[in-house]
């Protein structure tokens, strides 16, 4: 009998799932590479702003961003992540609330973690930031191959290793990534295209600023269902020991986050039915000597991440505490299950992120 009841039970699991009960229609994922959780939940680190060798104007950052109290700290930094997102969204790894984030890879660097978040599968051979195709099929080509997604799947990266990563020959989907020459009739992407070639490029590769408005001007003109934005400044400026150059980006990406929100709430086809899932690819060190600067295997606490998630399913719980340890290769099952599908590929994969989906 209780078996006959569990059979039961599995087969209206199977029932529910597959009649759409959920009512994401459309999906945007946005990571701010090698973030740090410290700042995410504790706004900017009042010992290394104060250090001169990482901050050049400790005086303009502390008017701009210090307050004596975290919660004040980190609303001045991230004002959309402890706005909107804390008021209707999900916000997970706050370490020092008993919300514990990890990677599951045990490099914690990036391509190794981008391949978790969109594999679901910390494969031990992918170990480098070479330019090597990803052997592993991600979920965004899965999404590509489903009815009605073909064609609607779309990355804009700043980092040019991404196309690699998720292999974008095999997979088929469209990968923008670095200076890639946007090659669209629509007329903001072909300004976009034209400042991309002439503006400066501070860390080497296209501005952040420029990736984010490639891909919002993309998502209004061809209207994708999956859309993933990737910026890489943050982990830059960190390795080069800027941390008000690290601040300021954080920043950045926060406005272009509530730009990016409130561009798909004015959408028709958007409004009400899209989530939102913010993440990084790994964490980095937490000491003032200089160990915030780095991250892989041999610094302490560098795969310590968090998630935020926004969106029509995901419950208004804000800032989320004791919550069970997750794991970075739990996102690929979710962004999956928050469509409706369950991404089940030749490779191992961890059940999604219940919390977010319901
Ligand atoms: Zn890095």
């Amino acid at each position: 009998m209780k078996k006959l009841l569990t059979t039961l039970l599995v087969f209206l699991g199977i029932f529910l799932a597959a009649n759409g009960q959920h009512k994401t229609q459309n999906l945007v994922i946005v990571t701010l590479d090698g973030m740090r959780w410290q700042e995410i939940f504790g706004g900017v680190d009042t010992a290394i702003m104060g250090n001169k060798k990482f901050t050049k104007d400790s005086a303009g950052i502390a008017k701009q961003f210090w307050a004596a109290d975290a919660v004040e700290r980190r609303q001045k930094l991230f004002p959309f992540l402890w706005g909107t997102m804390q008021q209707q969204g999900q916000l997970y790894g706050n370490r020092n609330a008993g919300s514990n984030v990890n990677v599951a890879n045990r490099y914690w660097f990036s391509y190794p973690g981008y391949n978790e978040i969109f594999t679901g599968y910390p494969d031990s051979a992918v170990n480098s930031n070479n330019k090597v195709l990803n052997p592993n099929e991600n979920v965004l080509e899965f999404f590509n191959k489903q009815k009605g997604y073909a064609g609607k799947v779309a990355a804009f990266t700043t980092w040019d290793c991404f196309p690699f990563i998720l292999n974008k020959h095999r997979s088929g989907i469209y990968v923008n990534a670095d200076v890639d020459t946007l090659h669209f009739n629509d007329a903001s992407l072909k300004l976009i295209n034209d400042m991309q070639f002439l503006m400066a490029k501070p860390i080497n590769v296209r501005p952040d600023a420029l990736t984010y408005f490639a891909g919002r001007e993309y998502l209004k003109a061809y209207k994708p269902k999956v859309l993933y934005i990737a910026f890489d400044e943050t982990d830059d400026f960190a390795h080069a020991g800027q941390y008000d150059q690290y601040i300021k980006s954080a920043h950045a990406e926060d406005a272009m986050l509530a730009d990016l929100w409130q561009t798909l709430q004015a959408m028709p086809g958007y409004k009400n039915n899209t989530t939102l899932i913010i993440t990084c690819d790994h964490g980095r060190g937490d000491k003032v000597k200089s160990q915030w600067t780095s991250h892989g295997a041999n610094i302490a606490g560098a795969d310590q991440i968090w998630v935020a998630a926004i969106g029509p399913d995901t419950k208004p719980l804000g800032e989320v505490t004791n919550s069970p340890q997750l794991y970075q290769r739990q996102l690929a099952t979710t962004f999956a299950a928050l469509l409706g599908f369950t991404f089940s590929p030749q490779h191992p994969t961890m059940q999604p992120i219940e919390t977010i989906l319901h």
